[in-house]
Formats: C-alpha cells, sequence, structure tokens
C-alpha cells in the first residue's frame, strides 16, 4: 500500500534487480493473461524471464526502467526504437506492475520514464502493441491519450486472439457482461491444479473476453417462432412464411408483403405466443450494453443510448467519418418518452422474490 512517507522513483534496472524483475514479470503475466493466452505457453513466457534472462538482457544494453517504491521493485518498462516501421519512432515493449500494486497510478511514473527516456533518444512519436483482450492494458493507454492507430492478428498456441462486437435483447447481454465482469480468482482455492484452474477460467470468462463491444436491442417480449409464424400467421391466417418481406411490432404487428401489401394484427393476438420468461423480464433497454438501439415509434430512425464511455466513443468516431447521421433526441420526444415508460413499465414485471421486501427489486421511485 502507498503511504503519505512512501518513496517512489524510476531508474535504471540494476543486476541486483533481476530477481525482483523475474517475480513482477511472473505475477504481473499470470495477472494479465490468465485465461486469454493458452496456459502452456503463458508458462513458457514466464519460465524464460528467469534472473539470468534479464542480467543478460542488461548487458546486452537493453536495460530496462525499473519502478522502486520504497527500495521494492514493483514494476518495470522496456522500450526502444519501434519494431515496425510507421510514423511512431519510439515503442513501449513491455510496461508491468505487480498487481497488488496496480489501480494506484504508479504505471503513469513509468510511462513518463520511457517517455523521457525517449525523447533523450530523440526518438519522436510513441506506440505500445497490447492485446485487446487485454482490456487494463487497453484502458491504461487510452486514458494517457493513446488511440489505436493499428491493429494486427497475433497467433499464440494456436489461440487466435482476436474480438467481436455482439449484439443481443438484453437478456444475452446480461451474461456476457456478467461473464466480462466476474472475478475468477475465487477458483484458485489453492487445492486445483493450475491445468483446471485454467480450464475453469476459460469457460467462465472465455467467450466474454472476446467480446469488445455489446449492442442492445430494446425488448418487451419475444414470440416463439413456432407459435407465432407457423401456427398463427402461416396456419391460421394463411400467409406462406416464404411470402413474407419483413416484419414488424410497433403498437401491433407489421406483416410486409413480397407483393407490396400489409397485413396488420392486433398486438395482443400475437402475445399469446409470447416467451413466458418475458413476462417477468424487468430490462427493456439493455442497461449493461455499451450502445443499446431500437425504434420506439421513430420510423425509418434508430433510438440510440451510449451507455458507456467505450461506446460514447465508438459512436462518436464513426459520426465523425461520416458513417452515421445523427439527429438530437428532442426531435424524438415521443419516441423518448416511450422509451421511458417501457423502462420503468418493465422495471415492474421483475416478481418480487417471496418472502423478501419489495425494495430488492425495485428503486426508491418505484416504491412511492
Ligand atoms: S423481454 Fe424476453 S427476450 Fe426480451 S430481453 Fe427480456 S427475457 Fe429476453
Amino acid at each position: 500500500m502507498l503511504g503519505s512517507g512512501s518513496k517512489v522513483s524510476v531508474r535504471k534496472g540494476r543486476p541486483a534487480d533481476t530477481g525482483a524483475l523475474s517475480q513482477v514479470f511472473r505475477e504481473s503475466w499470470q495477472f494479465a493473461y490468465r485465461g486469454i493466452i493458452p496456459h502452456v505457453h503463458l508458462e513458457g513466457y514466464i519460465r524464460q524471464r528467469t534472473p539470468e534472462w534479464w542480467r543478460t538482457a542488461m548487458r546486452s544494453g537493453e536495460c530496462p526502467l525499473v519502478l522502486d517504491l520504497d527500495g521494492k521493485v514493483v514494476g518495470y518498462a522496456t522500450f526502444g526504437a519501434a519494431r515496425h516501421r510507421g510514423p511512431y519512432q519510439g515503442e513501449i515493449y513491455e510496461l508491468y506492475l505487480d498487481p497488488v500494486h496496480q489501480g494506484m497510478g504508479l504505471g503513469e511514473h513509468l510511462f513518463e520514464g520511457c517517455r523521457h527516456a525517449l525523447d533523450m533518444r530523440k526518438l519522436s512519436g510513441l506506440i505500445v502493441w497490447a492485446l485487446l483482450d487485454n482490456t487494463q492494458a487497453c484502458d491504461f493507454y487510452w486514458r494517457r491519450g493513446g488511440r489505436p492507430v493499428a491493429s494486427t492478428f497475433t497467433k499464440i498456441g494456436g489461440a487466435r486472439l482476436e474480438k467481436v462486437a455482439f449484439v443481443g435483447v438484453p437478456c444475452q447481454i446480461t451474461p456476457v457482461r456478467k461473464m466480462q465482469l466476474v472475478d475468477a480468482s475465487y477458483l484458485n482455492n489453492g487445492r486445483k491444479k493450475d491445468k483446471h484452474i485454467e480450464r475453469q477460467t476459460k469457460f467462465l470468462k472465455g467467450y466474454g473476453a472476446r467480446v469488445a463491444l455489446n449492442i442492445g436491442l430494446l425488448c418487451t417480449e419475444v414470440f416463439t417462432y413456432e407459435g407465432l409464424m407457423v401456427e398463427k400467421i402461416q396456419g391460421e391466417m394463411g400467409i406462406p412464411l416464404s411470402d413474407i418481406k419483413k416484419f414488424n411490432v410497433k403498437g401491433k404487428v407489421l406483416i410486409y408483403k413480397k407483393d407490396g401489401s400489409l397485413v396488420e394484427m392486433k398486438l395482443k393476438a400475437a402475445q399469446e405466443y409470447a416467451r413466458t420468461e418475458c413476462h417477468h423480464c424487468g430490462d427493456f433497454s439493455a442497461e449493461l450494453a455499451d450502445i443499446s438501439c431500437g425504434g420506439v415509434g421513430a420510423m425509418d430512425w434508430t433510438i440510440t443510448i451510449l451507455r458507456t464511455p467505450y461506446g460514447e466513443e465508438l459512436f462518436n468516431r464513426m459520426v465523425a467519418e461520416g458513417l452515421l447521421e445523427v439527429k438530437p433526441i428532442e426531435e424524438f420526444e415521443k419516441s423518448m418518452q416511450v422509451l421511458l415508460r417501457l423502462t420503468n413499465k418493465q422495471h415492474l414485471r421483475v416478481p418480487v422474490p417471496p418472502g423478501q421486501d419489495a425494495s430488492r427489486v425495485r428503486n426508491a421511485a418505484q416504491l412511492l
């Protein structure tokens, strides 16, 4: 922990630091990459970084900067000329902190130390390569003004490390978010083998770790395909499914046929085929998504809610690049009212668990 009298300094590594450097490397890499880099390969990298490896690096002039906290090495950084040609001459190759000292602002000292050292070598511009899966590292560089300028794929042990965007209704967004946020350290109870921890961590976080962006769709209910489409529309109403071009729900069910005609159906008639689980679902607007989207009565426009800094940044970038046309929400006052009404109404669908107080599932305004 950092006390008010703690002394923090960044200095060149010395031969006496090599044991501590190996330990920081082991702990920080396990913390950052467990569940991302296949276990065997991760352990291989860690085994390579012996004190001898660091001594050899120092002898060959590749001296790391170390972060010294009250006489103890708790982090390091390596840097030099950029390994790829481009507009950035300098590069930070590695910057890692012992996990117990992360989140205290100490990485900033190392980052500034590297920047200063690269300036002294007259290397202008700075690039850092980080695995997208390493969200902590990406956030760290982002907060220091870093922005993505290039991307590449890397294959480690056959695992292609890449990201996807996930689009889903709220009950699909929530489990993805849970996978991303769950702290898997509880799996390490001191009794399990590394390979079991690795497999369970991968199972718990692996799919979520692949998702860089969550896009949620507004949703009040879904209908079963067999019930609504096959039984009702095709069977009862006599519309072959192959004749349908588009299907929409806007206060009523709208069936657009390929011949240009439109058939309307009362929403109540469709609701007979809603999934029963939906009647207890409280999340209308995908509250855990990065970006939520839906029509809510706005014809030809999509009402979009930017929910996280990443979602906002991405959206703004697309607008700046002319990929999206936007209008202020004030022009869709009615849709906004519907959005708020349905959000509140849907919150109230969550049943109060038997024997529990309503405040468990209702906010203060809903309890009035
Ligand atoms: S209303 Fe139904 S389909 Fe929509 S998010 Fe909730 S549970 Fe999922």
